[in-house]
């Protein structure tokens, strides 16, 4: 069995809570439970705040460093996560039931990626000189923000955390980082890993612990300059309203009811494939899922075929087995969110083609669901327009390249979308017209470290990755000079 932390990380050092208090975390593919992590309060999170804001200080290790050298560290952290890929893989497969093919091959390399980009930008991060008068010299700084509370939800545990951490420092700042509760063992070795790179004691604290305590405590907390959020709409329409006290920058990367439009002229084969990644990758809990499948009504019943017989095809295994391709649900409580879903699909008159419940995979236990596709989903109803987070999947029609594109935007959302079609020129209208932060044409679910990522409408704002994540970590400071 793989080492595992499951202690605070504060300063440098694993501790257990103040309260002295524990919650246990769960193996959702057995049900048993993995180990009792130190649940953090408000005490924690101010020790984390002394210790994140003592390497913000003129003078502090941190504040020393030269750039290049904080991007030596950070670019260790990435071969070491590079090389335990394996080892943190695991920790995070059985922690979140997601395959080992996804955590250990996909996960752990992403975040790797993410601090070799941003580890690339630290010392890029600069100012300019602008003239405004004959006898001033005048020129900006880019300074870092200085504390980050980051907070992340349980579907990518390691990599979206990394999302932010690695542009946070980057940019010169100290994190203060809670992992959601269902998901808190991959960050904790993270951190672990951090220290073995030399990476200095109090520039990254790790604190998991109740969403409302920790969370909370954070955005309330006036040692903290920013909080940067992933999570559901829900909890980060609160956590703003919340942050008004103190004033934070906050930054928001939320849900999602991405549309995937297949047009008539789309290779339908690729097109099927597409939606089938497009929701069921990492068991339909990914922020941009493709969870409404569009389709022109010419093609779709060509297309149902393909993508019914597919699906039929994903079976749910053990995550730790290498083929497995479809895991666990992360916990009890969201199998039955998910399950009540399809419920509810059932009851409002939406067609059932596939799946629609629990999944055995010859343990008799897990929390495992069969790959669910809804088909003559009217855009009414509850599972076209809720984000369901789970492998469930909503087909609608359309007539035309304009009224997809109607049917698209017709969601509080503006996460991701995808297009699939043979014409160029309608693949950019669409992507032109479909209100979404990154659209895909002709494939689904790519991201790279380089291609900013967020969302319009209520998915959220700020982005993560690209060079627009360094806005997100920086400020500027304008300085004049008398001449
Ligand atoms: P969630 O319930 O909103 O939780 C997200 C994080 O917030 C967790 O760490 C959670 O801690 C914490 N939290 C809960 N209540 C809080 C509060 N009152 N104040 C501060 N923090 C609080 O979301 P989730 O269920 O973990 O994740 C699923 C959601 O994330 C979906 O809506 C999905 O679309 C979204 N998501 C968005 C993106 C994106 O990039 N846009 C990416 C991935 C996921 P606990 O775990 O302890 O409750």
């Amino acid at each position: 069995m793989t080492a595992m932390q499951n202690k605070l990380f504060i300063n440098g050092e694993f501790v257990d809570a103040r309260s002295g208090k524990t919650f246990a975390t769960i193996n959702p593919a057995t049900e048993e439970k993995i180990t009792d992590v130190a649940s953090a309060g408000a005490e924690d999170v101010d020790a984390a705040v002394r210790a994140a804001r003592a390497q913000m200080e003129p003078g502090s290790e941190w504040q020393k460093m030269k750039p290049r050298d904080r991007a030596k560290i950070m670019w260790r952290i990435a071969d070491m996560l590079t090389a335990r890929a394996e080892e943190i893989g695991r920790i995070e497969t059985i922690d979140n039931g997601k395959p080992i093919f996804e955590s250990q091959f996909v996960d752990t390399p992403a975040a790797a990626e993410c601090l070799y980009y941003f580890a690339g930008w630290s010392g890029k991060v600069t100012g300019e000189t602008i003239p405004v008068a004959d006898n001033a010299f005048t020129y900006t700084l880019r300074e870092p923000l200085g504390v980050v509370g980051a907070i992340t939800p349980w579907n990518f545990p390691l990599m979206l955390a990394v999302w932010k951490i690695a542009p946070a420092l980057a940019c010169g700042n100290t994190v203060i980082s809670k992992p959601a509760s269902n998901t808190s063992l991959s960050l904790l070795k993270f951190a672990e890993y951090a220290r073995e790179c030399g990476l200095p004691a109090g520039v990254l604290n790790v604190i998991p612990g109740g969403g409302s305590v920790v969370g909370n405590a954070m955005v309330d907390h006036p040692g903290i300059d920013a909080i940067a959020f992933t999570g559901s709409s829900e909890v980060g329409r609160a956590l703003m309203a919340r942050a008004a006290s103190t004033l934070k920058k906050v930054s928001l990367e939320l849900g999602g009811k991405s549309p995937n439009i297949v047009l008539a002229d789309a290779d339908l084969d690729a097109a099927s494939r597409g939606a089938l990644n497009a929701i069921f990758y990492g068991k339909g809990e990914v922020c941009a899922a493709g969870s409404r499948l569009l389709v022109e009504d010419s093609v779709h019943d060509a297309l149902m075929e393909k993508v019914i017989e597919r699906a039929g095809k994903m079976v749910a295994a053990d995550p730790l087995h290498p083929k497995t391709r479809l895991g666990a649900i992360v916990s009890k409580d969201q199998m039955e969110t998910v399950l009540r879903y399809i419920e509810s699909g059932k009851s409002e008159g939406a067609k059932l083609v596939a799946g629609g419940e629990r999944a055995d995979i010859g343990t008799g236990k897990g929390y495992f669901l069969k790959p669910t596709i809804f088909d003559d989903v009217q855009p009414e109803m509850k599972i076209a327009r809720e984000e369901i987070f789970g492998p469930v999947l909503a087909t609608l029609r359309f007539k035309d390249a304009d009224d997809a594109v109607v049917k698209a935007n017709a969601t509080v959302y503006g996460l991701a979308a995808a297009v699939w079609t043979r014409d160029v020129s309608k693949a950019h209208r669409v992507a032109r017209a479909v209100k979404a932060g990154t659209v895909w044409v002709n494939t689904y679910n790519l991201y790279d470290p380089a291609l900013p990522f967020g969302g319009f409408k209520e998915s959220g704002f700020g982005r993560d990755q690209g060079r627009d994540a360094l806005e997100k970590y920086t400020q500027t400071k304008s300085v004049w000079v008398n001449l």
